[in-house]
């Protein structure tokens, strides 16, 4: 990845909370690549001390195994922070949709205390949030100030939603009310080394049973669509919105734009794994717990943060399935 391109405007430090997660590790990787000090909060329980193990042993890195609703930690640590990236949160459909409860309850009690600490300490604070928020919207491309349609309460799926979309809400408060220097990151599907396909992510779970020449599980009818994006490109995003001088308080979109169909997914992963897998359509029914419903369509409009920073994505789908074919090799 180039890093030249960032501007950091000095040796700076930034706490990540959920760093030792898929999006987190690449993030920690990247800032002290840049030279910055990286704290990371993270309680290991979709994260991995495997994905940062390599970082441990640097001077600039400081890792503590605690939840973020750990005051006595968050605070410690929020305290020498100059900036906070929030990525610890429950995420991946499967898990969001088995686990309703601590899935509410983590995503909001977690950045509630996070943006807390940022207040306290007057640190800039980026907060993740998902392009689930975007619901059962049907016209893409979503771009941030969109009208959003979720589905009902009875389906847990929402319940994700609306966690995250209170996670925005607060985060904008706190700016508006508080001043706090604060911005929420829309994530679309992002994809990578690292991943896990234990949570539901389409693409590990592709590349591992096309590895393994096992079938390929595609959902419903394979024609729902997604934009995905590598996590080099997304953790880039994050550090321009970090170090920018002056930053809106808005949400950010950051995602891919090239769209493809999950059978075109799973036909594309067979060609580059030379797999023998064939493909199986999994009524939803099976694939997922009750209270699961799908979207047909995830475009994002990348326009506010192409605008605010100069960003687009670099890597292609190719390429970043090629890692993801290296790293479960
Ligand atoms: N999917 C699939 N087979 C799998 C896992 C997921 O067909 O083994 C589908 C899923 O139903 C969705 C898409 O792939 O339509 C992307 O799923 P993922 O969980 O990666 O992300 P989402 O976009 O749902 O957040």
């Amino acid at each position: 990845m180039t890093t030249r391109d960032v501007p950091t405007n000095g040796e700076k430090t930034i706490l990540i909370t959920g760093g030792a997660g898929f999006i987190g590790s690449h993030l920690s990787e990247l800032m002290l690549n840049l030279g910055h000090h990286v704290q990371v909060i993270d309680n290991l329980s979709t994260g991995s001390l495997d994905n940062i193990r390599h970082l441990l042993a640097n001077r600039r890195f400081h890792f503590a195994r605690a939840d973020v609703t750990e005051a006595v930690v968050l605070d410690r640590m929020a305290s020498k922070a100059d900036i906070i990236v929030h990525l610890a949160a429950a995420v991946g459909v499967q898990l969001v949709v088995e686990r309703p409860v601590h899935t509410i309850e983590t995503n909001v009690m977690g950045t509630d205390h996070v943006l807390r600490a940022a207040l306290r300490y007057g640190a800039r604070v980026l907060v993740a949030s998902t392009s689930e928020v975007y619901g059962k919207g049907t016209r893409v491309p979503f771009a941030e100030d969109d009208d959003v349609v979720l589905g009902p309460t009875s389906k847990s799926r929402w319940g994700y939603a609306a966690s995250k979309m209170v996670d925005e809400f607060l985060t904008l408060a706190y700016a508006r009310e508080y001043g706090l220097d604060a911005v929420a990151m829309r994530f679309f599907n992002t994809v990578g080394p690292r991943q896990s396909g234990s949570y539901g992510m389409v693409i590990p779970r592709f590349v591992k049973q096309a590895l393994a020449n096992e079938p390929l599980t595609v959902y419903g009818d394979g024609q729902q669509s997604r934009c995905f994006c590598n996590v080099q490109d997304v953790v880039r995003a994050v550090a321009y919105l970090a170090f920018k001088q002056e930053l809106d308080h808005r949400v950010y979109n950051i995602g891919g734009t090239d769209e493809i169909t999950i059978e075109a997914l799973a036909r594309f992963i067979i060609e580059r794994t030379g797999s023998q897998s064939e493909i199986i359509l999994v009524p939803y029914s099976e694939a997922y717990a009750p209270g699961f419903e799908d979207m047909q369509r995830r475009v994002p409009d990348t326009s506010r943060v192409h605008e605010a920073i100069d960003w687009s994505p670099s890597v292609d789908l190719a390429q970043t399935i090629d890692m993801v074919i290296e790293h479960f090799k």
